[in-house]
């Protein structure tokens, strides 16, 4: 079966009372037991929800898994992996993640002597040199937030079984769509279903998508115990939006690919990050690991009273956190997604002041075009 019938049908059935084409939004919190042990599949809503299934079931199609977990946000799916390790425990990051995964790690999880180090991934002898005896995962982004370095996941892969560690992949900038690090040999997908794979920007979620047996009892058992689920509300939504993934998809990338091309051209842009331009460093490895890339791009107008000129200006493009829905976004790294990230830290990973990053839409490309045109015009 092909991505867009997948996205369509896999964990949808009609529903058996009535034969509704939609799965119902199974709003409850308990089952009704026919006997002492015996029931529907289903007991407890934290522990099962057949609309949570439904989504369960199309992530782990579209990710080529076994299974699929769904959560309350993509924090929480996160939060869930990094439940695998044991105090004393040390793990490596790619050094621009999301700013949420670095306070999670280097704020929250340290006091519970989790050790994380935040390194340069796309060298692949430098995540070598950086496992110690105690390292028990690499957790990679890539492309990454914001500044769009590839990481190339069959080596890290390979790297991490030799390695014996587990092996985390944020898939949430390319989709399901452009990239499955299932297939490269890595152990766990992660996505925040907030951006690309509910795509409207209304309900927040995350997945976990895996095939190791021991894993997913264990994510199980976890996603129980810690209680933070998604929502059967919330996993309609993200049911209904997954349907157009592929169409979305399809035309964020066209777009992106004109604004970058765009912004490449543009006296006041200083430098333009998109893995889809032939001056992108790695081109040839996004060329060789995703079917497209994506549509997000960084720009860089070398200050940040440049940067506030531009987003200020800016009438259809909205100023805001967040990316992957249909309506284009623009926000500040440095001051937003990763103002939890110090200064210097922000320096070292490139995360400048007058750096910008756009989430591009599928609005009309002219008219996307024609806003970004007359906000430089005032920088
Ligand atoms: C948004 C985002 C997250 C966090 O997801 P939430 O749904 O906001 O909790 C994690 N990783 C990446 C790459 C993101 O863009």
């Amino acid at each position: 079966m092909g991505f867009s019938t997948k996205a369509i049908h896999a964990g949808v059935d009609p529903d058996p009372s009535f034969g509704s084409i939609m799965t119902p939004v199974h709003l409850t919190s308990t089952y009704v037991q026919q006997g002492l042990g015996e029931n529907k599949g289903y007991d407890y809503s934290r522990a099962g929800n057949p609309t949570r299934t439904a989504l369960e079931t199309n992530i782990a199609a579209l990710e080529g898994a076994k299974a699929g977990l769904a959560f309350a946000s993509g924090m929480a799916a996160i939060s869930a992996v990094f439940h695998l390790l044991e105090t004393g425990d040390h793990v490596l990051v790619s050094k621009n993640v999301y700013g949420g995964t670095y306070r999670l790690g280097k704020l929250v999880l340290n006091s519970f002597k989790l050790n994380f180090d935040f390194i340069d991934t796309t060298d692949v002898k430098n995540i070598e040199r950086a496992i110690r005896f105690n390292t028990k995962m690499l957790f990679v982004e890539t492309p990454t937030n914001p500044t769009m370095e590839i990481t190339d996941l069959n080596a890290v892969a390979k790297l991490c079984k030799s390695r014996n560690l587990i092996s985390v992949v944020d898939n949430t900038f390319a989709s399901p769509f452009l990239q499955n690090p299932l297939d490269y040999g890595i152990d766990i997908v992660m996505h925040s279903a907030t951006k690309y794979i509910n795509g409207h920007s209304d309900m927040i979620g995350g997945l976990l998508a895996l095939n190791d047996k021991k894993l997913i009892e264990r994510l199980k058992f976890i996603q129980k115990s810690a209680g933070n689920m998604m929502s059967p509300f919330d996993a309609w939504l993200c049911l209904r939006g997954v349907k157009t993934l592929a169409v979305r998809m399809a035309r964020h990338e066209m777009n992106a690919m004109e604004v970058a091309q765009f912004l490449t051209k543009q006296r006041k842009v200083k430098k333009v990050n998109y893995p889809g331009l032939v001056s992108h460093p790695q081109n040839r490895l996004a060329r060789k690991q995703m079917r497209g890339f994506g549509g997000i791009i960084s720009f860089d107008l070398g200050s940040l009273s440049a940067a506030k000129k531009l987003l200020k200006r800016v009438r259809l493009i909205s100023l805001a956190e967040s990316l992957g829905g249909v309506e284009s976004l623009i926000s500040h790294p440095a001051t937003m997604t990763h103002a939890s990230v110090p200064a210097e830290e922000r320096k070292r990973i490139g995360v400048t002041d007058g750096l910008v990053r756009m989430s591009v839409g599928i609005e009309d490309v002219e008219d996307i075009l024609a806003d970004l045109k007359q906000a430089l015009a005032g920088v």
